[in-house]
């Protein structure tokens, strides 16, 4: 059997979701978000940042 591949929902095929932490400004209070590094994305875990999940 082959493994299919599928788009990942958590982050539509982005690889990125937007921080939970600063709610994607980057910032929180000014200081820049030490969980996105200030991008205001993170790395989907579902996909491991590829965009991709096996099904
Ligand atoms: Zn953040
Ligand atoms: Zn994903």
């Amino acid at each position: 059997m082959e493994k299919e591949m599928h788009i990942c929902r958590h982050c539509g095929g982005d690889g990125k979701m937007t921080c939970p932490r600063c709610g994607g400004d980057g910032r929180i209070q000014k200081e820049t978000c030490y969980y996105c590094q200030g991008e205001g994305k993170v790395e989907c875990r579902a996909c491991d940042g590829t965009g991709w999940v096996e099904d």
